[in-house]
């Protein structure tokens, strides 16, 4: 897996930069990861040699450029393993997938005051958006114990005649908690209850298979799986998608426009309004192939093993209380250090070049149930190293020892 690692790291330039005159030691994956240059050549060739606007020209330049649009989104669909290319909405994130979604069922699905299920632990992306959806939906969170499980002995009891969604995040950025997405999609569907899934965190630690999930959407961000910021990806079933009614109005979303009446586009152009992030796509479709060309469950399997060792390394720290120790994890730790507040450990590391993130990482809910002011937060792709990791460890004894 080392081996694996180093060959990884390679494809990364970012890696060999100093910061503060210290080696750069990027530990704050899960807030996006970096990207390999096979992303980065992908969207520069698109802009040298293969920029023009898509579904519109008639001329050579605008025919290969809607070619290599659509060929990302038959990678999306692969990569999830979706039924259709159609289901495959591009969007520019998590955040804009689920607003179209909550929106979408603002208008359609939901009655006043109608319920829906989430966690403890979802992000506000995957909160805020419901309460912007109208109708005064209500949300009703399924806890967390103080490891960082999901009680699912209370997932039933949430269920009443008003429940209209469930919606779910595969991996919590702060616990790194994988949730049990397959029991709990089935107790949804037994229900007769839809289930959204925020992938952001789970696209890169999970194999994900939509079908076999049998979840009714899912939404992901590129660039927490190596590919640019600006896109992402809203997978939604057939019939879902067909019901919902488009998001935002504009070029392309349209069959026929009058001033009395327009009709709208197929799927999934339907939801596509105006000149997309071709280039953001085509790089996510690089970083997807760059993944496949790895073994994507390889580069989990040497993930969880930063992860293991992270822990071991960690708790051998005085007075470091780990937040969320579900064995099942996804490759992030958060964790406070006694008696210190977490930006300040976070600023003092930073002067050592080691890369986390501190404070709330948008989950305020969160943090009011553990009853903690937020976490220092260190979060690994394939790329990260034990030494990085030794280095985490000693720059966080020395930042003790300095505030203490
Ligand atoms: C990052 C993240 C989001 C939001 O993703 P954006 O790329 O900011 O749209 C949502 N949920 C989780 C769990 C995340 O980690």
């Amino acid at each position: 897996m080392e081996e694996l690692r180093q060959q990884f790291r390679r494809h990364f330039p970012i890696l060999d930069i100093r910061v503060h005159d210290k080696p750069l030691v990027y530990l704050d994956n899960a807030a996006t990861t970096q990207k390999p240059v096979e992303v980065i050549d992908a969207e520069s060739a698109y802009y040298r040699s293969g920029n023009s606007n898509v579904h519109r020209g008639a001329h050579l330049l605008s025919q290969q450029a809607t070619e290599a649009y659509e060929a990302a989104r038959t990678t999306v669909q692969h990569f999830l393993n979706a039924a259709h290319a159609h289901e495959i909405v591009f969007t520019r994130g998590t955040t804009e997938a689920i607003n179209l979604v909550a929106q979408g069922l603002g208008k359609t699905l939901f009655q006043e005051e109608d319920e829906i299920i989430c966690s403890v632990m979802e992000h506000h992306s995957n909160i805020v958006p419901w309460q912007l959806a109208g109708k005064n939906i209500r949300l009703r969170p399924l806890p967390v114990d103080e490891e960082g499980n999901l009680q699912l002995e209370s997932y039933e009891s949430l269920f009443n005649e008003k429940t209209k969604l469930v919606t779910i995040t595969q991996a919590s950025n702060v616990l790194g908690t994988i949730t049990p997405l397959k029991e709990i999609i089935r107790i949804a569907h037994n229900h007769q209850v839809p289930i959204l899934v925020d992938g952001a965190q789970g696209i890169k630690c999970c194999l994900t298979d939509v079908q076999e999930l049998d979840c009714d959407f899912y939404c992901f961000s590129g660039h927490k799986i190596y590919a640019p910021m600006g896109i992402g990806v809203l997978y939604g079933k057939e019939r879902w998608l067909e019901q919902l009614p488009p998001y935002q109005g504009g070029g392309d979303m349209i069959r026929h426009v009058s001033f009395e009446k327009t009709t709208f586009n197929e799927l999934p152009f339907k939801f596509e309004a105006g000149t997309p992030n071709v280039a953001g796509a085509i790089g996510l479709k690089a970083a997807i192939d760059f993944i496949g060309s790895f073994g994507h469950d390889r580069l989990i399997r040497a993930e969880e093993e930063l992860t293991q060792y992270a822990m071991r390394q960690l708790k051998q720290i005085q007075g470091l209380r780990l937040i969320g120790e579900n064995p099942h994890k996804a490759a992030v730790i958060s964790f406070l250090l006694e008696g210190t507040h977490p930006s300040d450990i976070g600023t003092l590391i930073d002067f050592m070049g080691i890369a986390v993130r501190t404070g709330h990482h948008c989950c305020q809910p969160l943090m009011d149930r553990l009853q903690i002011p937020g976490t220092v937060r260190a979060s690994f792709a394939a790329y990260n190293t034990f030494e990085e990791i030794d280095a985490l460890a000693s720059a966080l004894k020395q930042a003790e020892k300095m505030l203490l």
